[in-house]
């Protein structure tokens, strides 16, 4: 498939042209690393790129994505993980482990969301955003504390 139809990509581009902002190579390939992938490290991400370019590129890069609300931080310890944005995937949680920092993505829980939508209403807030990440260590983790 032509990445240039990958909708995702289109949103993408689209986004970066109504804040008038170039589509350039840097802001692609960061883009693609993260597109269909689990959360990246920014280790991760450089390998993807396979260190075409700059490791000062790709943090600005991440940071205007931050800004643009493409990207959600996954926090995993005092560590965190980048992933796209709900815009791009849906919206889920994670599940990650503290040890080896392995992170698994949540369905949607119908009954979560909406405990935390009555929670928000009882306060009187509206249209509600939250962040959900639950951690702990896993099986091999564990063995090893
Ligand atoms: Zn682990
Ligand atoms: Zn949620």
């Amino acid at each position: 498939m032509l990445a240039s139809m990958n909708p995702a990509l289109l949103l993408f581009e689209k986004i970066l042209r109504t804040n008038s902002l170039s589509i350039t190579n840097a802001r692609k390939k960061v883009f693609l690393a993260l597109l269909g992938n689990e959360p990246q490290s920014m280790r991760d991400i450089e390998r993807s790129i396979n260190k075409s370019i700059n490791r000062t590129s790709i943090y600005r890069v991440i940071e205007l994505f931050d800004k643009l609300g493409l990207i959600h931080k996954v926090q995993i310890g005092w560590k965190y993980k980048i992933e796209l944005s709900d815009v791009f995937v849906g919206h889920h949680h994670h599940i990650s482990c503290l040890g080896c920092g392995k992170v698994i993505a949540i369905h949607e829980d119908k009954s979560i969301e909406r405990l935390i939508h009555e929670l928000a209403a009882t306060h009187n807030i509206q249209r509600p955003v939250h962040q959900l990440e639950i951690q702990g260590y896993c099986e091999g983790c564990v063995a090893t504390l």
